[in-house]
């Protein structure tokens, strides 16, 4: 994903916070000074409500760390392989290979992280109570409720929400279909965003429905009505991608440039073909150069050649005869490369562009009997950077 900052790797699974949670902790790390402190224990110094609102903001962050942890250690468990873990916004997302997972797995790893949250703010209300005054004591009181409303966030049956994907797995053990389950669940996504923005609304003009939520109601509703067309989209592109095979994609023709001319000539000559990907071909060398996100300053312009801004073939990895374009297109998301050389052994036999890739699956999704997958579509089109 964009935008992401590596903390740190642990079990093996890289921790990462999106940029949007820069944002996010700030925000409500002056929310909870200018608010929620003050207003449930009042007589503490301004300083002091700085320090328990940044403090708790950070233990937030771990708290919902450790939420998306337990996923990943069930998953993990089940050897699932998990990628990383990504804060962003108003949660976190494991990077789960979700490659055909059984509904018991799935349903095990999504209860995994609402229990771990309720026992967390089990927990948190244990301390509370055992402290009685102090700075800690609204801290820890703070994340015993948070703990408890992710928790309870988290089991509703909307999916993609942690309840949701359990709601999913329970509905694709018993039809058998992954479509179908996915169908249902996200409808429920769906409904329960709409009920989120609709209490956003109403609180904002000073009625309440169900619970308080305000202005983030509206922004989390938003959130999650899309993410929930999203994910039914990614069930019905990987069951058409699946049943593709390589072999009946088109190859990609690329433009080979001698291995020494210097980039200058390079970027005059070949300017009129509005191509991105290029062959580097020289004795005893072959690449490929990807100009498309490529800076360079003119003076280095003159002096490089393209052979020293290109990929060895032999360094890069590559698609098999045998893979299906639905791995083809998961290898090009992970490795953010929009052409993968196909190999039958040792030897390369031809390029593949994910806008083959993209433009069988919109085919497909226009003639078969599918359904629209436009919001993926779009998000593969986009720009890598
Ligand atoms: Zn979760």
């Amino acid at each position: 994903m964009n935008g992401n900052l590596r903390l740190f790797r642990i079990f093996g699974i890289d921790i990462q916070v999106h940029f949007t949670w820069w944002f996010i902790f700030i925000l409500l790390a002056w929310g909870l000074r200018e608010g929620f402190f003050p207003v449930q224990f009042p007589g503490f110094s301004a300083s002091q409500y700085w320090f328990m609102g940044i403090v708790a903001a950070l233990l937030l962050f771990v708290s919902v760390l450790l939420h998306e942890l337990s996923h990943s250690l069930i998953a993990k468990a089940r050897k699932i392989k998990v990628e990383s873990i990504t804060l962003f916004f108003f949660g976190g997302v494991a990077g789960i290979t979700r490659e055909d997972l059984e509904p018991k797995s799935e349903f095990l790893m999504a209860i995994a992280g609402p229990l771990f949250s309720l026992g967390l703010a089990g927990v948190f209300y244990a301390i509370f109570k055992l402290t009685t005054d102090g700075l800690w004591h609204p801290i820890v009181y703070y994340l015993a409720f948070i703990n408890l409303v992710l928790a309870l966030f988290n089991v509703v049956p909307a999916f993609p929400l942690d309840g949701g994907r359990a709601f999913r797995a329970l509905l694709h053990a018993h039809y058998k279909d992954l479509r179908k389950a996915t169908r249902i669940a996200a409808t429920a996504g769906r409904v329960f965003a709409g009920y989120l923005i609709i209490e956003g609304l109403m609180n904002f003009f000073g009625i309440v429905l169900l619970v308080p939520g305000g202005l983030w109601f509206i922004l989390l509703g938003g959130f999650l009505y899309f993410l929930a067309g999203m994910s039914y989209e990614q069930v019905i592109v990987k069951q058409i991608l699946s049943k593709i095979p390589l072999s009946s994609l088109p190859r990609k023709n690329l433009p080979t440039i001698p291995a020494d001319l210097k980039f200058s000539q390079f970027s005059r000559r070949y300017a009129a073909l509005n191509e991105d990907v290029f062959l580097i071909r020289g004795k005893s060398f072959m690449g490929l150069l990807d100009v498309h996100d490529l800076r360079i300053r003119p003076e280095q312009q003159e002096k490089l050649s393209v052979k020293d801004l290109a990929m060895p073939l032999h360094h890069m990895r590559s698609l098999a005869e045998k893979d299906n374009a639905y791995q083809a297109l998961q290898q090009m998301q992970q490795l953010r490369l929009d052409v993968l050389p196909i190999k039958k052994g040792k030897q390369i036999t031809g390029f593949l562009a994910k806008e083959a890739i993209i433009r069988r699956l919109l085919w497909e999704s226009r003639f078969g009997a599918q359904g629209p997958v436009t919001k993926v579509v779009k998000r593969l089109r986009r720009k890598r950077r």
